[in-house]
């Protein structure tokens, strides 16, 4: 007998092996999280446990102010940190860091070393804490390192606390070429939120004389696709591209909206209760799980942090996903646009400013004073989207996030916010009740009365517009455009900069106007309308996925742009070289590395996915045609044998027909597969990357499309037995 087995393909192999799989067991070490909740984590705890006072101390002021540590009380960090590893089972130690790649860079050192005396012993110096040379010249560096020493550098964050994975302890760390330069997502992310931090106190100032430090605060909602493993094997553009590149939609998806919110699926919940403690082990503060609006989509939110810490959490957690997924035989996919026809993945970034004195800047408060500086808050946010709108897209653009901007199921690509009517219309009051002249008194206090008047809690801000890339909820924004896979240090890079600049220069215009006798409520009121106005065009409550926005906004002078070359140019503009050089947070040279960095990534990405879909295309699909050409084609030929002359025709003509059918499609597809093959190599000899790009995006990129469409289709006519990839409605619905 024919062994039955053989007989299958790759794909109903993969289904039948998914089908056998059961959720993971799952022990929680102790009931209460709060009992494991950061044990891996060198926190202020296990300092106080394994550091003198002297060396504490030197910790937590160097935390705070961002100061280096010198080399003694580095020394003592290190010893301690590394007593306190090694008692978690760590041999190894690591410096930890975010190169511009999609995800995080080590390269573990033992602490054991060999004496004079050939006798091994466990040592960590405050040297090793510090700095190290990283022999890493194959992070990308968009020519900074090949102008002037190859040497690039590690140092020390103590601001965002040590881990213990698995047996390495890993230091998180800044990466900076020999120049200074930066290599990383971590260096200007620490000097922006040092800026927004400056300029947010001096504001405050203004309104409560005992605030002098400002965090810049971030929650990261993260949404995932999960696959068996069995099935993502078995689709080698999942592998390679983390998305497909071909496959007919499924007669059913999203369209019952019956996964949002559903009850979660045994092995997934399992999956994700394991992650979840891995994750709190590490003091990674996850709290919310739930199923998106795809199928086999989910996604968790943590609980907000200070930014540096919350985007070294997020870096991390999207690797230990990635862990622990294999242990449940699955694959977390966080591609923005896994599937074509359902939603993709995003990943908001909840942000806002807190003082010291414990208050979010972005909620409203009790008194008008409070709101008063809340409304500054809010204001001053508006003008620096306005203002840098198009450098904001640049920072969250990349070849995944593409496919959800500007389509119909996320933010647009045109820049807007949403603040929902309550501050909406406090704002058109504040823009009629001010002039340029003297404000009367009776206007003055009814201002004041109404400001005083926002409630503490927005209630009508819960009615969300999921349709805004950048929102208002209530106590903080949401830049809702991000994507799933972005490192999200980027996007909070430009919008503190961009922020810091807006709020010095809000000081600076209050203070000329108090210079000439003015008030200082009134100045400020002067100032905020003038805001109000500059910044209108930018304010949005209505539906952004519609048609009419895209026309209101041409009219209102908004950009709306969507081809990745003039994306990325944003971060060229004598505009933006001015904001970044002014914060003192990237210089122009550090601008033009990460344009360059970010245009060969997306050119590169789109290189892999044209790559992927000619292997697929010539062997996979088109033998696979083939072979059920041939069927027909012998059925076709019995038909012959059996039938009178115009019986045949009758009874063999739709099957003639497919025949025609599969090799039309077959000649167009291995048509354009040539023509695209021939567009790569032209585009390869490019020298130079911004040319490259164009090629890529304008003449490459629509050919993937095109090539899909005829794939999609020989899908639908070939025998189900035999066609050889994972479909839609196996992957999105088997788990
Ligand atoms: P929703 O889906 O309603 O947006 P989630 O609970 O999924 O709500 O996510 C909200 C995120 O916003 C959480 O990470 C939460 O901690 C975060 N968040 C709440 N307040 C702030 C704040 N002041 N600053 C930054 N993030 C915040
Ligand atoms: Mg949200």
């Amino acid at each position: 007998m024919l062994n039955a087995k053989k007989m299958e393909n790759f794909r109903l192999t993969a289904v039948h092996e998914m089908m056998k799989r059961k959720p993971v067991e799952i022990t929680y070490p102790s009931n209460k999280t709060s009992d494991y909740f950061g044990q891996n984590v060198f926190g202020k705890e296990k300092m106080k446990k394994y550091l003198s006072k002297e060396a504490y101390r030197s910790v937590i002021f160097s935390m705070d102010t961002g100061s280096r540590i010198d080399r003694k009380m580095a020394d003592q960090v290190a010893a301690g940190m590394k007593d306190w590893a090694v008692s978690r089972g760590a041999t190894h130690y690591t410096h930890w860091f975010h190169p511009l790649t999609d995800g995080t860079a080590e390269k573990h050192d033992a602490f054991f070393e060999i004496d004079k005396d050939s006798e091994p012993f466990e040592i960590f110096d405050g040297e090793k804490l510090a700095q190290q040379e990283p022999d890493a010249s194959s992070f990308p560096n968009g020519g900074i390192r090949n102008t002037f020493e190859a040497r690039g550098y590690t140092a020390w964050d103590p601001s965002s606390p040590a881990f213990v994975i698995g047996k390495t302890l890993c230091i998180p760390t800044i990466f900076i070429a020999y120049t200074g330069e930066s290599l990383d997502y971590k260096t200007p992310l620490l000097k922006a939120l040092r800026a927004v931090d400056e300029a947010s106190v001096e504001v405050c100032q203004y309104f409560d004389k005992n605030v002098d430090k400002v965090i810049s605060t971030l929650g990261l909602e993260q949404e995932y696709f999960l696959i068996d493993e069995a099935l993502f094997h078995a689709r080698p553009d999942l592998i390679l591209s983390g998305r497909t590149l071909m496959g007919h939609a499924s007669a059913k998806d999203q369209q019952l909206d019956d996964h949002y919110f559903g009850s979660i699926p045994d092995r997934v919940f399992a999956y994700m209760q394991d992650f979840e403690i891995e994750a709190h082990k590490l003091g990674i503060p996850i709290k919310t799980r739930h199923n998106e609006v795809a199928p086999n989509q989910f996604e968790c939110a943590p609980v907000f942090e200070e930014t540096n810490l919350a985007v070294d959490h997020n870096q991390l957690l999207m690797d230990l996903m990635a862990k622990v997924a294999r242990k449940h035989s699955f694959r977390v996919i966080l591609h923005e646009k896994p599937y074509q026809g359902v939603n993709g993945s995003g990943k908001h970034n909840n942000w806002s400013l807190a003082t010291n004195t414990g208050v979010n800047l972005l909620s409203p408060g009790k008194t008008p004073k409070k709101n008063l500086q809340f409304i500054t808050f809010i204001v001053n946010t508006l003008k620096a989207v306005h203002d840098n709108a198009d450098v904001l897209r640049a920072s969250i653009f990349s070849a995944g996030n593409e496919h959800r901007l500007g389509a119909n199921e996320a933010p647009p690509a045109i820049m807007s916010v949403f603040l929902g009517t309550k501050i909406s219309s406090m704002l058109d009051r504040i823009e009629r009740m001010v002039s340029d002249d003297k404000m009367s008194p009776d206007d003055k206090t009814a201002l004041k009365l109404d400001i005083g008047k926002i409630p503490e809690i927005l209630l009508d801000n819960t009615d969300r517009n999921r349709t805004s890339p950048f929102a208002f909820t209530g106590n903080r924004f949401e830049f809702r455009a991000v994507g799933s896979t972005e490192n999200c240090a980027s996007p909070m890079i430009v919008l503190n900069t961009a922020m810091a600049a807006q709020l010095k220069q809000f000081t600076k215009d209050v203070n000329e106007i108090t210079a000439s006798d003015t008030k200082r409520d009134e100045a400020i009121f002067q100032v905020l309308r003038r805001y109000i106005i500059e910044s209108k065009a930018i304010r949005f409550e209505g539906n952004g996925y519609s048609q009419e926005w895209v026309e209101m906004a041409q009219n209102r002078g908004l950009s709306n742009i969507t081809d990745a070359p003039s994306v990325y140019k944003a971060y060229l503009e004598p505009k933006t070289v001015e904001l970044f050089e002014a914060q003192a947070v990237l210089s122009k040279r550090e601008l033009e590395s990460r344009y360059e960095v970010r245009i060969e990534k997306y050119t590169k990405k789109i290189q892999i996915e044209s790559r992927v879909l000619s292997d697929m295309a010539i062997n996979h699909i088109i033998p696979t045609a083939i072979k059920y050409q041939n069927v027909l084609i012998e059925n076709v030929k019995g038909l012959k044998e059996i039938f009178s002359e115009i019986e045949f025709l009758e009874a063999a003509g739709t099957r003639m027909e497919s025949i025609k059918e599969i090799s039309k499609h077959i000649s167009i597809i291995k048509q354009k597969i040539k023509q695209m093959t021939d567009e790569r190599r032209k585009a390869n000899m490019l020298d130079l990357c911004h040319k490259r790009i164009e090629n890529y995006t304008y003449q490459i990129k629509p050919m993937l499309d095109e090539i899909r469409y005829h794939i999609d289709n020989l899908e639908l006519i070939i025998d189900d037995a035999i066609w050889p990839l994972p479909k839609y409605r196996e992957m999105l619905f088997s788990r």
